[in-house]
């Protein structure tokens, strides 16, 4: 037995115990039947929390709240749950289908340098450096307003609009900054295609098919790196972590010897010091890559102006 419009009225009653949030139950959802399960709906807007992002679009059972709780019962959360009526209610999501998991120790700036003195211009994958599940997810829900699943999720629905034909394509393409994840990765590229088919079904279609993401990144000087400097008086510890890779670069590339003085003459506060250290040892660019793949479900409203999903 479920109980939504009580479940529903509870969460709102403990938002207005809590936050004084006013108890807001709109009129069409009163007059909805009970459901046992619902879509979870955000506000779209850079405020809400990625990790509600990730459930925007998913359809959730009251009886088994996902890892987040229920809309509403964390902490300022202005997410909404839509009662789920099948063939009525729209919803979309993706599901990522490569395992995201890498058993390789994640890599900090000061490895992005040293692979570029001594990798010899080996390309390396995200999973390799243990980075992979990191730039996927935040692409997903971090890049933009609202993560790239949920624009690929209003182009796919605009896109199965216009296709009577039933097969529905999107192909994407763009750069993105990944800074937050490492500082190392500045912006790169990520592309790739949707390919599915859409059904008619009433006033809706339902949607189905895979996506492939591709992400291609150079590293290729460190001297790049953006505000290199400000990085450097920030990470006291990477800073001297790099000072000590350097001097075991010299060691192994023997381009020469390390200059005599080194560590005095290298200091957080003179940053060009270490910029001609660097210069001296060369290096070598080399690619950042790597794949992943995300199924596609969605019912979405024949008529776009109605519909949750379209490109605003
Ligand atoms: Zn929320």
């Amino acid at each position: 037995m479920t109980l939504h419009r009580a479940d529903l009225y509870r969460l709102r009653f403990d938002r207005y115990l809590r936050f004084g949030t006013p108890i807001d139950l709109p009129l069409e959802r009163k007059n909805d039947p009970t459901t046992e399960r619902y879509v979870w709906r955000t506000r779209q807007d850079a405020k809400v929390r990625w990790t509600h992002r990730a459930n925007d679009g998913q359809i959730f059972a009251w009886s088994a709240p996902p890892t987040t709780g229920h809309p509403g019962e964390a902490a300022n959360c202005r997410c909404e749950a839509i009662p789920y009526r099948p063939g009525e209610t729209e919803f979309a999501y993706h599901t990522f289908t490569t395992g995201l998991a890498s058993s390789y120790k994640r890599w900090e700036d000061s490895d992005f340098v040293w692979h570029f003195f001594t990798g010899g211009g080996h390309s390396v994958t995200l999973s390799e450096i243990g980075q992979l599940r990191d730039i996927a997810e935040v692409y997903a829900y971090e890049t933009g307003t609202e993560g790239a699943f949920r624009r690929l999720s209003d182009q796919i629905a605009d896109e199965a609009r216009k296709s009577p034909s039933g097969s529905v394509h999107v192909h994407f393409d763009n750069t993105y900054d990944f800074g937050d994840v490492a500082f190392s990765h500045g912006r790169s590229r990520v592309y790739g295609d949707f390919d599915g088919t859409a059904v008619q079904r009433g006033d809706m279609l339902s949607i189905e098919g895979e996506t492939e993401f591709h992400f291609r990144d150079v590293f290729t000087d460190p001297l790049d790196l953006r505000q290199f400097s400000a990085w450097l008086k920030a990470n006291p510890l990477s800073f001297w972590r790099l000072v000590d890779l350097i001097r075991v670069a010299y060691a192994v590339s023997g381009v020469a010897p390390l200059p005599p003085g080194f560590y005095k003459k290298v200091d957080v506060e003179d940053v060009s010091s270490i910029f001609r250290f660097i210069s001296e040892l060369g290096g070598t660019r080399y690619k950042i890559v790597d794949d992943w793949t995300a199924s596609f479900r969605a019912d979405i409203f024949r008529n776009q102006n109605l519909s949750d999903y379209k490109i605003k």
